[in-house]
């Protein structure tokens, strides 16, 4: 940016001479909403997306990866036409063949499109989980985002409610080995079938007709389209009106019944507690039965960090033989924003470096490179930079303290002459040693198992 009060704010500038093409190219920045992913970030980033990874693997799910560009008719005809994300948070263009796609907002309709593209879904079952971007158009702020990312998981051909309560568990499971479990709720719903839902909807229609000067204006225009999405409301003028609404889970066919007493018993069963929310709709349309969110008081407004459900009319939707499924999706920065918050980070999840490795000179460079190799083969853990593009003496060990690592290993003539290195502790206080460069990779070893363990 070149505005007069960054100038003005950086004084040393003032009077250095811009040429004209310069000063009036403006730079150009990221898009509002879409955040890059800094090296200080991307470590912790990668820790949690591991734990994630290696849970998945041990849940039996495989991962599907699909583009991030579908067609817009596969979100409309899956999410539904009448919600906030088909309605205004899609990011819908024309390609240059005048198609219109659209940038995923969600991972579920690609996953249940790939899946039925390729024939996964033909007698048999799936457990698929997939991580990426998604795209919604939405006020940035806090926990929300115009590019975010999820990771999610998705199973198909199973009916329940073992499988409703296997994907909860699973997430529970991860709450706890990321030491979250104590700091999230549980918040669960059923939304019945479709028939008791339209029957259900009648119901609600009429009670709110009986109370139309409550509504606000979403509400009214929400009443013909989707009422339902009334209950989501968070419109504390209308909190008091909405609790006394009629409950959909007091309206559940027989079937749903039963399928969520079940879900709830095998819940019961495992301890994990849960909030049964009967105003828990989510914001899509193919949900039905199970619904479930895990939330977090500890993020203000935005805090769901994991939400999902039953849909077991997608696929039919689509075009596929009639399928049932259910899934979940989390959202990777509110996540790692708790983890932040509540200090949950473990210190060697953040990628830190162990060893500096550096030429005092030039002429010790070519054999600096060649032991840092050596190095690697051997301690296949071992984090370790060799330090490029010379320099003084003095930038060289200063560059060694900045890198964060823990020690340094210094190659000079003399080094070279008699086969040691320098074996420097960057951030005790302890003598540096000198050690034959045989030994190197033994004694690191032993200095690395003893600030790991
Ligand atoms: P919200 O009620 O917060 O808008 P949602 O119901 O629209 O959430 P889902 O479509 O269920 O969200 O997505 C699952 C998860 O993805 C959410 O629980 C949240 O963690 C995350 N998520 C959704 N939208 C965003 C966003 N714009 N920015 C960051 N994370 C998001
Ligand atoms: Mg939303």
């Amino acid at each position: 940016m070149s505005s007069p009060a960054r100038s003005e704010a950086r004084p040393h500038l003032q009077g250095v001479r811009v040429s004209k093409s310069e000063s009036s190219q403006k730079k150009i920045q990221a898009i509002r909403g879409m955040n890059d992913l800094l090296p200080g970030q991307s470590a912790l980033w990668q820790y949690f997306e591991g734990q994630v990874r290696n849970l998945m693997q041990r849940y039996g799910y495989a991962e599907i990866r699909t583009p991030v560009v579908e067609q817009t008719a596969l979100f409309k005809r899956s999410i539904g036409e009448v919600t906030d994300i088909v309605e205004k948070e899609m990011y819908t263009f024309d390609d240059r063949n005048g198609d219109s796609l659209t940038l995923r907002p969600e991972g579920t309709a690609s996953c249940v499109r790939a899946a039925m593209e390729h024939g996964l879904l033909h007698n048999q079952t799936q457990r698929l989980w997939y991580q990426g971007p998604m795209f919604r158009y939405e006020r940035p702020q806090k926990g929300r985002y115009r590019q975010f990312h999820q990771i999610g998981l998705e199973t198909f051909g199973l009916e329940g409610p073992d499988i409703d309560a296997e994907v909860i568990l699973l997430s529970a499971r991860l709450w706890r080995e990321l030491g979250l479990f104590d700091h999230v709720t549980l918040e669960l719903n059923s939304l019945g079938s479709l028939e008791a839902r339209a029957a259900y909807r009648e119901i609600l229609v009429a009670y709110f007709e009986d109370h139309h000067d409550q509504l606000d204006e979403d509400s009214r225009r929400r009443l013909t389209s989707n009422p339902l999405r009334i209950l989501d409301s968070k419109n504390p003028q209308m909190a008091e009106m909405l609790a006394a609404a009629p409950k959909l889970i007091d309206h559940l066919d027989d079937e749903s019944r039963e399928h969520f007493e079940a879900l709830t018993g095998m819940l019961d069963a495992a301890g994990i507690a849960y909030v049964i929310n009967p105003r828990l709709v989510r914001g899509l349309d193919y949900y039905g039965r199970t619904v479930f969110e895990w939330t977090t008081t500890a993020l203000g407004s935005q805090g769901t960090v994991c939400a999902g459900g039953r849909y077991d009319g997608l696929v039919e939707q689509l075009g596929g033989k009639p399928t049932p499924a259910v899934g979940f999706a989390m959202g990777i920065e509110r996540l790692v924003l708790l983890l932040e918050t509540l200090e949950l980070v473990p210190d060697d999840a953040l990628g830190e470096l162990d060893l500096y490795l550096l030429a005092m000179d030039d002429s010790a460079s070519s054999q600096a490179l060649l032991l840092a190799e050596r190095l690697r083969s051997a301690l296949p853990d071992l984090r370790v930079q060799l330090h490029c593009g010379g320099g003084s003496f003095k930038s060289r060990i200063k560059k060694a303290d900045k890198s964060g690592a823990r020690l340094a290993i210094l190659l000079g003539a003399d080094e070279l002459a008699n086969g040691t290195a320098t074996l420097k502790f960057l951030r005790e206080e302890r003598d540096q040693l000198s050690l034959p460069q045989a030994e190197l990779a033994e004694t690191l070893r032993r200095l690395l198992d003893d600030t790991r363990a």
